[in-house]
């Protein structure tokens, strides 16, 4: 007898998580979310009857006691993540650099340290990263956001090539803008400065991203999608933007 495949989603409170999650429901996987916020949590566990529980994906206990919640794990999506500020390099803060690298980079070897015995043993595991255009590109004040999704993607070749001959795949999505909590933590709950990055052109939804991961996590076996760019139209590059009037 089938059995449902579970999925994993990190920084599921908001965004693209949280999108994610309800993705995965619907095209017929179990979920287990996590995130710092369980409140929030919560509130999604019940819609889509998942299991949530905390996380902090810069914490060796917290992953530690959430990998012990729930046994089987077929799908790792790793998209906890931000950026902070847009200062440049000169007068950027190293504190803010090393927070970004330990969330956006380090977080995902934690998670992928914790889980990866358990996706092998599921015979046809998969490991999806939430990667950025700004992993292929650079833009002025967006260094350390820029050099964490560079990291993560060398950090995703690397795992593909160390599981080949092994049942993992390995995929990373990589959205350009879009309109999520994203901008509001980056400026720091500056709510009109956020709102002013979309301002005059179509984001993507969060929605839009998930579609991605969820075609992608639902390949047979055999595929594997090594990476999804995907911006919105009005984005030709992380500093290319159209903007009506
Ligand atoms: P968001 O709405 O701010 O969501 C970020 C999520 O990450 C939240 O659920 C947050 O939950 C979680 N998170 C942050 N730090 C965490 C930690 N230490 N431990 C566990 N969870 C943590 O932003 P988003 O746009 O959906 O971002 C999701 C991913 O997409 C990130 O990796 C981001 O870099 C990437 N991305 C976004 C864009 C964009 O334009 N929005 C573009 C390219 C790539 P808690 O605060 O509750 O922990």
């Amino acid at each position: 007898m089938s059995r449902r495949k579970i999925a994993v989603v990190t920084g599921a409170s908001a965004g693209i998580g949280a999108a994610t999650a309800r993705a995965l429901y619907a095209a017929g996987f179990e979920v287990v979310i996590g995130a710092r916020r369980l409140d929030r949590l919560r509130d999604l566990a019940a819609e889509i009857d998942a299991t949530a529980c905390e996380l902090d994906v810069t914490e060796d206990e917290s992953v530690a006691r959430f990998a012990a919640a729930f046994e089987r794990v077929d799908l790792l999506v790793n998209n906890a993540g931000f950026s902070l500020g847009l200062a440049p390099v000169v007068e950027s803060d190293p504190a803010e650099w090393a927070a970004m690298h330990d969330t956006n980079v380090v977080g995902v070897v934690r998670l992928i340290r914790a889980l990866l015995p358990r996706l092998l043993e599921s015979g046809d595991g998969h490991v999806i990263n939430v990667g950025s255009i700004a992993g292929f590109e650079v833009y002025p004040g967006g260094g350390g956001y820029a050099g964490s999704k560079h990291a993560l993607r060398a950090l995703t070749r690397t795992l593909r090539l160390e599981l080949l001959g092994q049942p993992v795949r390995v995929t990373e999505v990589c959205p350009g803008m879009t309109e999520t909590e994203f901008s509001l933590v980056r400026f720091a709950g500056d709510e009109a400065r956020a709102a002013a990055v979309y301002g005059g052109m179509t984001p993507l939804a969060a929605d839009d991203v998930a579609e991605c991961i969820s075609w992608a996590a639902t390949r047979p076996p055999h595929v594997n999608i090594d990476e999804i760019v995907v911006r919105p139209r009005d984005q030709a590059a992380a500093h290319a933007v159209h903007r009506d009037g």
